[in-house]
């Protein structure tokens, strides 16, 4: 069989694709037998390593991109970077422990979650983003239409499932239970990491029921690390270097227009 039909029933795409460059290479580095199969094996394992982590962060559904190496943390001093450092090694998704990051708006808490669902994608994990909103409109009409069971078994496949905004939205009584049902579907299995803008405390209102919180927050807590981040929002920083707002964070009277956005909920 001639080496491009070999490779093509082998399925080694990335190889064929660069089989050229991959000979000339070993030519010139004049590599023995077994080096040059290794550097061959290589390109690959590389492509499909590569076109993996594509593919997981598509099914991911992030909202934008962004990593834990781009968070400036000079900026956000109450968070503590190594427990940062240490998540980011990923032995949470190994043990299912979940992470919290609460704080107030613009402090980066979708930017954190955000990074390490990033990192699980690269290093072999699915990952899945969603806003308590469009989980919560998903659960319900799950239910309304009789498939809660299969939504539900379809979001504890991700390895880490993130819920992006707790606290914006009050939720029913309904969508309370439904998420307390998910939290305990994914207890001890798989990671979740939430982010929300109310202390714990107000959770009880958040899920309109006190019972029901501190259900959620029992499983939810368990195992968790929990990220308290207590500054400034990033968001009115720059605003502020843009000479949007004054020193004191007071909107100048003429740019109330263009701070509208930081201030509502995000
Ligand atoms: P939150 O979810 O807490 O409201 P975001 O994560 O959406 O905040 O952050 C708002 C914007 O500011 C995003 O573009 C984010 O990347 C950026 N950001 C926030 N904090 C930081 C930071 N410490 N370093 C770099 N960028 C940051
Ligand atoms: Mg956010």
């Amino acid at each position: 069989m001639e080496l491009t039909a070999l490779l093509e029933k082998l399925k080694l795409d990335h190889l064929e694709a660069q089989l050229d460059a991959v000979c000339e290479q070993a030519a010139q580095r004049d590599l023995d037998y077994k080096s040059f199969l290794a550097m061959a094996l290589q390109t690959e394992w590389q492509g499909r390593d590569h076109r993996g982590i594509e593919t997981r962060l598509r099914q991911a559904r992030l909202p934008w991109v962004k990593t834990l190496e781009q968070y400036d943390f000079d900026f956000q001093p109450s968070l503590d970077r190594r427990q940062v450092r240490e998540l980011a090694g990923l032995s949470f998704v190994e043990r299912t422990q979940n992470v919290v990051i609460l704080g107030p708006p613009g402090v980066g808490k979708t930017h954190l979650a955000v990074g390490l669902a990033v990192k699980a994608v690269t290093a072999g994990y699915s990952a899945m983003f969603l806003s308590l909103e469009a989980l919560m409109t998903r659960l319900v009409r799950a239910k309304h239409e009789n498939r809660l069971e299969r939504v539900l078994q379809q979001l504890s496949y991700p390895k880490v499932l993130v819920i992006d905004e707790i606290g914006y939205l009050p939720l029913t009584r309904e969508e309370a239970s439904l998420f307390f049902r998910l939290v305990v579907r994914r207890y001890e299995r798989a990671s979740l990491v939430v982010t929300s803008n109310k202390s714990f405390l107000d959770w009880g209102e958040v899920f309109g029921d006190p019972v029901l919180a501190t259900a959620i927050l029992d499983r939810l807590l368990h195992h968790a690390t929990t990220l308290n981040i207590k500054g400034e929002s990033y968001r009115l920083k720059e605003k502020r270097r843009a000479g949007l707002i004054d020193r004191a964070g007071e909107p100048r009277a003429d740019a109330k227009e263009e701070l509208r956005e930081p201030f509502t909920a995000s």
